[in-house]
């Protein structure tokens, strides 16, 4: 059988889209690293300085986390081997979501929690399922309907698990801007949906902005809302103990499903989702996402559980002090002519360029330094706001700082000049 020089139509699809990629700029390429995810990472053979992870605590690549995770690996083996409810559920599952229960138990009542291979089936699972609360008032015609009110900006994510969501449930969804809550207050009052949830990213992953959480749940309370919060980027540095965006603007209400992500401040890998119990028990019930994938290695939630003690001790705090210096040394001393500064307090510190021309010759320019910071460009991002996505990590110096903006500052003036020249 010889089929290696046929053309099939798959393949020439393949190619139209790549090129369309290549032409609009928006071809993404993978680089390989040859080091542990830290603030110096080797990669094709030289050492880059990283300011692109979501390692935010620098606790990737931490003995204390790297013996847990052998420790972890001895004590229950590398894989789950089933889904939670076929035979996956281990003990080390099971204290770990009493323990991240326990970071929300203030912020929400009853509060349980479940934990998840990844953020993204996080997500999935529990706007799916929460939607799906209201299909059986749409059987029995009561009062129809099932309304999302979803962030224009929110991550891929949660944008997936409406999408998803609104598929299975019919569910109507609603963006709004996050900075006009006005706006989402009248769609909510001109609704007469039996339920309706409000989906947010708690810190705005690309732009680093706090999502105004107290306003949104006073909204979601007038309106009989439930209020789903992404806290990927709030998790580990968000609070005095680093439980996250509930703490910091110390919010208590149970009709809250919180979500916090454990591979970016955490370190580790994984997810989970809190909320009052009974919502807990119907996601376990009904999330498809949950229940069809095979549970995470239990040694992965031995190690986050350990790097939720580092997060919420002495070691946690002194890093998210350092963190913040960080944050106030750039915004003190980091001055640009055309690229504006965004006015965000979180490790992410975004510089939109606009074109994707710009980002990606400012991140060329940086990589030439010896600097590692992607351009993000559409759709991560909206359209004409391509950036530089800048994140610190509690590794990072306060003089590894001080020469990133002595670059920046040089490299601004190279990219304007020359995408001054080329447009004329
Ligand atoms: C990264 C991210 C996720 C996905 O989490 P993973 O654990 O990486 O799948 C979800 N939401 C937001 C806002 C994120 O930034």
């Amino acid at each position: 059988m010889k089929s290696s020089t046929t053309p099939f139509t798959a393949l020439a699809l393949a190619q139209q889209q790549l090129d369309a990629l290549d032409a609009s700029l928006l071809r993404r390429r993978l680089k390989q690293t040859q080091s542990a995810c830290d603030v110096e990472v080797k990669v094709a053979g030289r050492l880059l300085k990283a300011f692109c992870s979501n390692d935010y605590l620098g606790f990737a690549n931490h003995p204390r986390l790297i013996a847990a995770m052998a420790e972890g690996a001895e004590r229950y083996g590398v894989g789950s081997g089933a889904s939670h409810l076929i035979s996956g559920h281990s003990v080390a599952h099971d204290l770990l979501e009493t323990e991240l229960a326990r970071t929300q138990q203030k912020h929400i009542d009853d509060a349980r929690a479940l934990f998840f291979c990844t953020g993204y089936l996080a997500n999935i699972t529990a706007i799916t399922a929460l939607a799906g609360l209201g299909v059986g008032l749409q059987a029995a015609k009561q009062n129809a309907g099932i309304s999302i009110y979803s962030a224009k900006l929110n991550h891929a994510s949660l944008i997936d698990g409406v999408k998803l969501a609104a598929a299975q449930t019919k569910a109507s969804v609603h963006l709004f801007d996050h900075t006009k809550l006005a706006a989402l207050n009248e769609m909510l009052q001109a609704d007469s949906a039996a339920h309706k949830l409000i989906v947010t990213d708690g810190v705005f992953s690309m732009d680093g902005d706090l999502a105004p959480v107290a306003d949104l749940l006073a909204i979601a309370e007038a309106h009989d809302a439930l209020l789903i919060v992404d806290d990927a980027h709030g998790f580990g540095v968000l609070g005095k103990y680093g439980h996250g965006i509930l703490e910091h603007f110390q919010i208590q209400s149970n009709r809250i499903v919180y979500i916090g992500t454990l591979g970016k401040a955490a370190g580790v890998s994984g997810a989970f989702v809190c909320a009052h119990k009974l919502l807990m028990e119907c996601l376990i019930q009904k999330g498809r996402p949950y229940i069809y994938s095979t549970a995470t290695p239990p040694a992965i939630a031995h190690t986050v559980l350990a790097s939720l003690h580092l997060i919420e001790g002495e070691e946690g705090q002194a890093r998210r002090a350092h963190l913040n210096q960080l944050i106030a040394i750039w915004h003190q001393e980091l001055q640009l002519d055309h690229w504006q500064i965004s006015s965000s307090m979180t490790p992410i510190q975004p510089l939109v360029l606009g074109s994707n021309a710009a980002a990606l010759s400012a991140s060329k320019q940086l990589d030439e330094a010896g600097y590692w910071i992607p351009a993000i460009r559409p759709p991560t991002v909206p359209e004409g706001s391509a950036r530089l996505r800048i994140t610190f990590s509690a590794n990072h110096s306060t003089q590894a700082v001080r020469e990133l903006i002595a670059e920046l500052q040089k490299i601004e003036a190279l990219v304007y000049i020359s995408s001054e020249t080329k447009s004329v």
